[in-house]
């Protein structure tokens, strides 16, 4: 069927939390030069997938690609522990063209190889930190630059300052959601303004198993389940789930019922409006809500787009997914 991208979500219980308060409108402040020694790289040889290949409808994947080849700006990426939020953010650098646009990147223990990348790593036993290593990066005139992961206050304003100067910063922080992050980067740089000035889009993501095609049974949802998920009746035949009550286990699954699993992002565009509203520091809410004028599409929809297609199910994406 057509992905009916304005349905309203089901499952999905908005944590109205508020924003902490900070009050504070911080300059960020000058970042130390730290020695000119340049940190050795460790070479990484598996590669992230593109973010096409990990499951980003090639749609969204247009509109993610513009806002990252934008000239300047900071890039999030975001997830729980062990929801891929590497693989989102290796995967985001995959969308430059590192050939024509100088990429550095500051990198606490690469996760993937970064073909075409200067790659400084910091050194922990001459007490570097990430925020140390970036001035070091920014000499080197890039047009590009990676850092694995903000979190502390020192990474915060090294990131923000560096992608109000002419580069875009591709960067990840640790949340539960897209709303949560801006948060984050707000609370961890002590300035809703740099934050809110800087932030291009936040992409985030998890992870979702896939049905095993060998023994996935398909069976008709029912009425109340799609009208609950205000899905058009008519346009849904089936839904798949692993299989009940099976008469042997499944030599592809060993019984499991999946096998494999795919990436479910959501990507919040920053606006001018957006821009406002985190100044306001708003509710969560408030952000949710003004993303979904910008057109946003809900990781719980664009979840259900994949049971729609068959490669997972209800229980999986209700197990997986913020509630
Ligand atoms: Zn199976």
């Amino acid at each position: 069927m057509k992905p009916c991208l304005t349905l309203v979500i089901f499952a999905l219980i908005l944590t109205a939390k508020s924003f902490a308060q900070d009050g504070v409108r911080n300059h960020i402040d000058a970042v130390d030069k730290p020695a000119s020694r340049v940190p050795e790289p460790t070479e990484r040889t598996d590669e992230a997938p593109q973010l096409t290949e990990a499951g980003m409808r090639s749609k969204l994947a247009g509109q993610y690609r513009e806002l990252v080849n934008r000239p300047q700006g900071l890039i999030l990426c975001t997830a729980p522990t062990d929801s891929g939020m590497d693989a989102a953010l290796y995967g985001t650098l995959r969308m430059i063209n590192t050939s024509q646009k100088k990429t550095v990147a500051v990198i606490q223990s690469p996760t993937y190889r970064t073909a075409g990348v200067t790659c400084l790593e910091p050194n922990a036993s001459e007490g570097q930190s990430l925020a140390k290593v970036i001035p070091l990066a920014l000499d080197q005139k890039p047009r590009v630059l990676f850092v694995s992961q903000i979190v502390d206050q020192e990474t915060a304003k090294a990131a923000c300052r560096a992608a109000t100067g002419g580069q875009m910063v591709l960067s990840a922080v640790r949340s539960e959601s897209v709303e949560e992050a801006i948060e984050k980067l707000c609370d961890l740089s002590n300035s809703r303004e740099s934050a809110a000035s800087t932030i291009v889009a936040v992409l985030g993501q998890r992870y979702v198993r896939l049905l095993c095609e060998n023994c996935k049974e398909g069976y008709k949802p029912s009425p109340k389940l799609i009208e609950a998920a205000h899905l058009p009746a008519d346009k849904i035949d089936l839904f798949f789930r692993t299989p009940r009550n099976a008469k042997q286990v499944c030599p592809q699954c060993q019984g499991l019922g999946y096998v494999g699993k795919t990436s479910i992002f959501e990507l919040l565009t920053v606006t001018a409006p957006m821009r406002r509203i985190i100044l306001e520091n708003p509710k969560t809410s408030a952000i949710r809500q003004e993303a979904r004028k910008n057109g946003m599409v809900y990781i719980q929809e664009e979840a259900l787009l994949k049971v729609i297609n068959g490669t997972t199910s209800i229980d999986e994406i209700l197990r997986a997914l913020p509630k």
